[in-house]
């Protein structure tokens, strides 16, 4: 389902304030525009189809559902005190560092500029938090990366996948539920999906930094045999996976990367050898393995 046949639920007053449309006159006495392209809308309140707003006389315009819910996600958190965040995980380990917590805040500035960057709303509690709202794309690597540098919590709400959500449950115009969901949306709640993600934290940082760096970094091994290639990991620690070359001698176990490693709950990083290609550094063979088993447990061999 595109963001275009999504109905409008929303739409701009004589005020400059938000309408929902429960609470918009019939027709054009909504005296309602399009939070868009700021063409005249009709309230359309049928007993059959669903409750929206439509253009007056004009085509739809593309934008206009996108550009009602990113005005009315960053209105929603302007008007409440508190946020429901989702749990902190760590890759590669299963077990939340922190759990699902309620944020509250006092203030919040909309396209506040965090170091040459727009973001969406911040929220100013016991600390700063970021919130991008999600309504057509995600935020983009790039930014993502200056929001890691900033060391600013930061979080990311996918608006359009809650309102989605809501059409198919056939609530579309039931705007009180959306702001709800998007106030709660961290929390797993009646079946339904978080819908957004942690864009950093610092507690997944950390973490995620020392297991990478009390990860043992394990030599890869390539050879040719019978035509085919074979890469292996030397002196794999893991009981379950590790492969021996005559006998059983700790020295001597292994791994085959590919089947063994590259599915591994240990498996930290791929290291590859790189190589300057298109004017980028690219990965090109692999070179070795960080192994996160010593970190995760206890029963490490002697080697
Ligand atoms: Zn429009």
């Amino acid at each position: 389902m595109s963001a275009a046949r999504l109905p409008l639920i929303v739409g701009v007053g004589e005020d400059g304030l938000l309408i929902p449309i429960r609470r918009a006159q019939r027709g054009l006495k909504c005296k309602c525009v399009c939070p868009a392209c700021g063409a005249r809308l009709s309230a359309k309140r049928g007993k059959i189809k669903a409750h929206h707003f439509a253009h007056y006389r004009v085509e739809e315009c593309a934008g206009a559902v996108e550009t009602a819910l990113h005005r009315f996600a960053k209105a929603v958190l302007h008007h409440h005190p508190k946020i429901v965040l989702p749990p902190v995980y760590a890759r590669g380990v299963k077990r939340a560092i922190e759990p699902v917590r309620r944020f509250a805040y006092r203030r919040t500035t909309e396209e506040a500029g965090v170091k040459g960057f727009v973001a969406d709303v911040v929220l100013y509690g016991a600390s700063r938090l970021i919130v991008e709202l999600k309504v057509s794309h995600a935020v983009d690597p790039y930014k993502q990366r200056v929001f890691i540098r900033s060391g600013i919590r930061s979080v990311e709400i996918d608006v359009l996948a809650i309102f989605k959500e809501l059409v198919q449950e056939h609530r579309a115009a039931d705007t009180k539920e959306l702001a709800r969901r998007i106030i709660n949306f961290g929390g797993r709640e009646h079946g339904l999906d978080v819908h957004g993600h942690w864009l950093f934290h610092p507690a997944q940082h950390q973490a995620e930094y020392r297991r990478r760096q009390a990860a043992a970094l394990l030599k890869v091994r390539h050879s040719e045999w019978k035509d085919r290639h074979h890469y292996r990991t030397i002196g794999c620690p893991c009981p379950e996976r590790q492969r021996f070359t005559r006998g059983d001698n700790w020295q001597r176990a292994y791994a085959k990367t590919y089947q063994d490693c590259a599915g591994c709950p240990h498996l930290v990083e791929l290291v590859h050898d790189f190589a300057w290609v298109g004017y980028q550094w690219v990965p090109v063979r692999l070179a070795g393995v960080r192994c996160g088993f010593a970190s995760s447990n206890e029963r490490l061999p002697i080697n």
